[in-house]
């Protein structure tokens, strides 16, 4: 479903990604994990275009959606991400955060996106912080709006780069928890993290990315069980 194909991407003399190959069929969730610096986030933001890449190709249901000619506002239509910081728009309720792409991008009537996000945010336990401004939210409220603003579009993927890594300990769950629905519902999802212990349970697949290459793929149980390469062992062991 999504292909990624020997791509690099370097910042000047920095080459972060050399030759990175991963794919992800569709109602998938594999999860990206690796040493800091090693081109998880870089990788994420490749897929949305949020970068492009010097080159190989990434491609979604057989379309290129890299390189030149892509249209931006099509493959954000289709493939939702949501970062570590929430990123909400600190000037806009929830249910304005929510509403703005359909409303803007995909021109949907007022009266629809608003009854969709109230939908979504009914999902999440938020309806009533609708009409609430995000600094009034806590970090997991806030994240958890993050999620519904991304599935507002409707997208076939999902990219979530380390969603819990800014969150007090206790808020943890309430996200992983959304996370865990949808995987339940069939969303296909890649996912860089550092929570092993949840990696190990949805995981269809993890792939460990060592300096900007996938040196290791297989079953959660495989690699968190029986690691077969050396540098693989090595990043698992330091974190545990
Ligand atoms: P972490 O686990 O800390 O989030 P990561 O695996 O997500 O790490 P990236 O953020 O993808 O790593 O960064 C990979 C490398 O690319 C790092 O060496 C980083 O310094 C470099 N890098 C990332 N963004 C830029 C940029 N805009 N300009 C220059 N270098 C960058
Ligand atoms: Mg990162």
């Amino acid at each position: 479903f999504l292909e990624i194909r020997n791509v690099h991407k370097h910042y000047g003399d920095i080459e972060v990604l050399r030759g990175t190959n991963l794919s992800v069929e569709q109602h998938q969730v594999v999860c990206l994990i690796g040493p800091s610096g090693c081109g998880k986030s870089t990788l994420l933001r490749c897929i949305n275009g949020l970068e492009t890449i010097q080159s190989g190709e990434i491609c979604l249901d057989g379309d290129r959606i890299s390189g030149p000619g892509v249209d931006l506002n099509a493959l954000r239509r289709e493939v939702g991400i949501v970062f570590q910081s929430f990123n909400l728009f600190p000037h806009m309720s929830v249910l304005h955060n929510v509403t703005l792409a359909p409303l803007q991008v995909l021109k949907m009537p007022r009266a629809e996106a608003e009854e969709r996000a109230m939908t979504l945010l009914k999902r999440i336990g938020l309806e009533h912080k609708a009409k609430a401004f995000p600094d009034q939210l806590s970090g997991g409220q806030q994240q958890r709006v993050a999620i519904v603003r991304a599935l507002a579009m409707g997208p076939r993927l999902l990219l979530l780069d380390e969603i819990t890594s800014a969150l007090d300990p206790e808020l943890v769950s309430e996200v992983l928890n959304i996370v865990r629905d949808l995987a339940a519902e069939g969303m296909t999802m890649l996912l860089a993290t550092h929570e092993m212990g949840f990696a190990k349970e949805v995981a269809s697949k993890v792939c460990f990315l060592y300096q900007g290459v996938v040196h290791e793929e297989g079953p959660p149980e495989q690699i968190f069980g029986d690691p077969h390469e050396d540098r693989t062992r090595a990043f698992l062991s330091s974190i545990i």
